[in-house]
C-alpha cells in the first residue's frame, strides 16, 4: 500500500533544487543526506516503484563503510551479527571476526517515509525524460530542477566486460530455532554445478540467521549468461534447509542477476547512459564493487559527497553536479581495477569448477586483508598476497587472462522481479 501522504501528484512549479530519479539505494541515501547535510535544499525524488528500494536485502560488512559515515545509515533497523563470520570450502572452514550488517529494503522505505518531509517523495512515478533542466513525467507533467541526478537501475554495456553473478534467496520462518549464530557468508561445500546441465560453474551458498526462528538463505552461482532458472535456485535452496534440519515456511524471497566487471571501456560505457549536465549515481553512475557487485559503502560515500557539496555551494549548477560525479566516477573505476583483473582471473583463467579454489585461497588469508577486499580498500602487499602463494590456476591461462580485455558483457539480463515477492508498502 502506497504512502499517499508522500504521494501529492500536484507538483509545483518553482525550480527543484535537486531533483532525484530512481528512489532505490542510491538514490534513497542521496535524499536522505541532501535532509540531513543540506538544510533548505528543495529535493525531490522520482519513484517508479510502489516503494522506495525496491526488493532487497542490502548486506554489509561493518569495515565497508568508513566510521566517520556509518551515521547515515544507523538510524535504520539493521539485522547486525557482533561475533564475525563463517566461511565453508572443501578443504577450509573458518571463523572471521568482522561484524556483518543487513537492511531490508521495507526498512529502508519506512525509515525514510518517517523522516524525509512528506513533499519530498513522488512514489508510483515514472520519469519519460532527464535534462539539465529537469524531468518530464510519463505523464507528460514537467517538473524544473536546478539539478537533476540520474540514479535509475544500473544498464549493461556491450563496452564492459564480464560475467554475472545469479542468485535468489529465501527468507524462512521455521518450525523450530535453527540455531544458528553468525551468518555463512560463503558455504561453497555445495557441488559446483550450475543448472541444466551447463557444466560447473562457481557456486556457494549464503546465509543469515535472522532471528532465532528465523534464517535467509540464497543460493548464488558465477555464470557466463544473465539467465536464472528460478525452480533449480529454490531446489537448492529447499535441499540446503532440509540438510540443516531447518523445517518451515517461506515468508520473503528475492532474486539477482549481477554484473562482476572484468574490464572495459568504462568512458564508451558511460556515454551510452550519460545525459548532458545530468549527474549519474548509483550502479548505473559505475559505482560498484566490480567483483562482489555491491554498491552500499560507495553509494552512503557519494550521498555524504553530494550533500556536503551542495550545502558548501548553493550555487553549484547541475553540469558542476554532472562533473563532480563523473570525477568521482572515474576515480572509482581507476581505483578498481585490481578487482577487476581478478574477475578475468575467476571467468577466464580458472576453470569453472576450479573456481571454488580462486576463493578458497583467497580465504585462507589474514582477516583484515579480507575486510580491505570486501570494502575495495586493498593494499598494496594485499594485492600481491593475494595473488602469490601456490596459484590456484594455471600459469599460462593466468597469464592470457592478465593481458585479456574480458568478453563482452551481454546487454539483455534478465528481469528478476517476477521471482521476487511483493513488498508490504
Ligand atoms: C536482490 C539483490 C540483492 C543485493 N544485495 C546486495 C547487498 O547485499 N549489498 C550490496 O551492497 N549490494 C547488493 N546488491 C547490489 C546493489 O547494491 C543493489 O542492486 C542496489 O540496489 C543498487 O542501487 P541503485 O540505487 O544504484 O539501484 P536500484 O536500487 O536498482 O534503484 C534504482 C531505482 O530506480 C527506479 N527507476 C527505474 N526507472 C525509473 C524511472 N524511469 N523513473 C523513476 N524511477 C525509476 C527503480 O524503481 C529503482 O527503485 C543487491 C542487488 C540485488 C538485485
Amino acid at each position: 500500500m502506497v504512502d499517499s501522504s508522500h504521494s501529492t501528484g500536484t507538483p509545483d512549479t518553482a525550480p527543484h533544487d535537486v531533483i532525484i530519479v530512481g528512489g532505490g539505494l542510491a538514490g534513497g541515501l542521496i535524499a536522505l543526506a541532501l535532509h540531513r547535510h543540506a538544510p533548505g535544499c528543495r529535493f525531490l525524488v522520482v519513484e517508479a516503484g510502489r516503494t522506495l528500494g525496491g526488493h532487497h536485502r542490502w548486506s554489509w560488512f561493518e569495515t565497508d563503510i568508513p566510521a566517520q559515515e556509518r551515521a547515515l545509515v544507523e538510524g535504520f533497523h539493521l539485522n547486525g551479527w557482533d561475533e564475525g563470520y563463517d566461511i565453508t570450502f572443501p578443504r577450509l572452514t573458518r571463523t572471521l571476526p568482522t561484524a556483518y550488517r543487513s537492511l531490508a529494503s521495507a526498512e529502508f522505505h519506512r525509515a525514510l517515509m518517517a523522516e524525509l518531509p512528506a513533499d519530498r517523495v513522488l512514489l508510483e512515478t515514472k520519469a519519460a525524460a532527464l535534462d539539465d533542466g529537469g524531468v518530464t513525467l510519463a505523464d507528460g507533467t514537467r517538473l524544473a530542477a536546478k539539478r537533476v541526478i540520474d540514479c535509475r537501475p544500473f544498464k549493461s554495456s556491450k563496452a564492459l566486460a564480464g560475467g554475472w553473478q545469479v542468485f535468489l534467496g529465501q527468507h524462512f520462518k521455521c518450525e523450530k530455532p535453527h540455531g544458528l549464530t553468525r551468518p555463512v557468508i560463503m558455504d561453497a561445500s555445495v557441488d559446483q554445478v550450475a543448472p541444466h546441465g551447463n557444466g560447473e560453474a562457481y557456486r556457494f551458498v549464503y546465509v543469515l540467521p535472522l532471528s532465532p526462528d528465523e534464517v535467509f538463505i540464497e543460493d548464488t552461482y558465477y555464470a557466463d549468461q544473465p539467465k536464472m532458472d528460478a525452480d533449480v535456485l529454490k531446489g537448492r535452496v529447499a535441499e540446503y534447509a532440509h540438510r540443516n534440519g531447518w523445517k518451515g515456511e517461506v515468508i520473503d524471497q528475492e532474486a539477482g542477476i549481477l554484473p562482476v566487471i572484468s574490464g572495459g571501456d568504462f568512458a564508451a560505457a558511460t556515454a551510452e547512459v550519460a545525459i548532458p549536465g545530468v549527474a549519474l549515481a548509483g550502479a548505473r553512475g559505475g559505482f560498484s564493487h566490480p567483483l562482489t557487485s555491491y554498491t552500499i559503502p560507495f553509494a552512503i560515500s557519494n550521498a555524504l559527497a553530494i550533500a556536503r557539496l551542495i550545502a558548501a555551494r548553493p550555487e553549484l549548477s547541475g553540469a558542476d553536479l554532472a562533473a563532480f560525479c563523473k570525477r568521482r566516477a572515474r576515480r572509482h573505476w581507476r581505483g578498481t581495477a585490481y578487482y577487476r583483473m581478478l574477475s578475468r582471473m575467476l571467468f577466464e583463467a580458472a576453470e569453472p569448477g576450479k573456481r571454488v579454489v580462486v576463493f578458497e585461497h583467497f580465504y585462507a588469508l589474514k582477516g583484515n586483508l579480507v575486510e580491505r577486499f570486501y570494502a575495495g580498500r586493498s593494499t598494496w602487499p594485499d594485492r600481491l598476497r593475494i595473488l602469490t602463494g601456490k596459484p590456484p590456476v594455471a600459469i599460462p591461462r593466468a597469464i592470457r587472462a592478465l593481458f585479456s580485455s574480458g568478453k563482452p558483457l551481454d546487454t539483455k539480463p534478465l528481469d528478476t522481479k517476477p521471482f521476487n515477492m511483493e513488498t508490504p508498502a
